[in-house]
């Protein structure tokens, strides 16, 4: 049964693995057995330290996915067997205020990174004819519209939609695309959300599970979808969302 959910012998490689959710999902992929590099526009030495210290192996690359082309010579020849696109960013603003700098920021790290970063890891596993997995960290608001955040909505609908185009590609050829959409999760991302006292208690009140997420919570889920549990899993979205999204 073990098998089933090991990763040992697996090299992945988790982007944004500083903090939050791409930190506990480093850590997680570290506990069942793959070797992890953490890449971050900052060096991701807490999660480093974390994973060593408890026997794993882990090391930390600085790359700026601002720069949606920033992933273009990772993975060649280096191993990598699990790509796990976290990296995110959110603006603000109403819809009619909104800038084209917030539009294009989001768009850039969210979405246009996220695919070109996805094609480099696929054109190596193709090139050196083996099996991976990619797990995309969509939202919520892949499905939903959301208030005041047009383009990180566009940016997360537009991960949904390329999880299931890039599985319909390559399922066939041993890459598993999946993608995990968190509910609300306390991390950086929603400090300003829990900081205003009416959508806190909003957001609280809708939660079946009657609390905010927390970051191990998401990880779970993101290991299963690198471990030979979820070979069949093609193009899925898993909502982890305290049930959220069945309300
Ligand atoms: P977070 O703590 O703000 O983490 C975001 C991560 O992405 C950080 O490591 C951040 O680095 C990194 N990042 C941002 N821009 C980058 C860039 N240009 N290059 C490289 N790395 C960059 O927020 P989080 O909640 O853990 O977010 C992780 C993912 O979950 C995001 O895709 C987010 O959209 C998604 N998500 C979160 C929630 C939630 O409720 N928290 C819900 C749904 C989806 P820095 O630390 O340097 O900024």
């Amino acid at each position: 049964m073990s098998g089933l959910f090991s990763l040992n012998g697996r090299k992945a490689l988790v982007t944004g693995a500083n903090t939050g959710i791409g930190q506990a999902i480093a850590v997680g992929l570290a506990q069942a057995g793959a070797q992890v590099v953490c890449a971050g526009r900052r060096a991701c030495d807490e999660t480093v330290a974390t994973i060593t210290e408890a026997g794993g192996k882990a090391e930390s690359i600085l790359v700026d996915f601002a720069d949606p082309m920033a992933g273009k010579g990772l993975f060649d020849s280096q191993g990598f067997d699990i790509l796990v696109n976290n990296a995110g960013i959110i603006r603000r603003a109403d819809a009619v205020d909104f800038s084209e700098e917030d539009w294009d920021a989001v768009m850039d790290v969210n979405l246009k990174a996220l695919f070109f970063t996805t094609q480099a890891f696929a054109r190596d596993l193709l090139a050196r004819g083996v099996n991976g997995r990619v797990v995309n960290i969509a939202s919520l608001l892949s499905f939903q519209g959301g208030i005041r955040v047009p383009s990180y909505t566009a940016s997360k609908h537009g991960v949904a939609g390329l999880t299931k185009l890039l599985a319909n590609e390559w399922a066939a050829k041993g890459i598993n695309v999946n993608a995990v959409a968190p509910g609300y999760i306390e991390t950086n991302n929603t400090e300003a959300l829990r900081a205003d006292p009416d959508r806190n208690r909003a957001i609280l009140e809708r939660i079946p599970a009657g609390r905010w997420g927390n970051a191990e919570d998401i990880a779970g889920a993101a290991v299963y979808l690198c471990t030979p549990a979820s070979a069949y899993v093609h193009g899925a979205v898993l909502n982890v969302d305290g049930g959220w999204l069945a309300r």
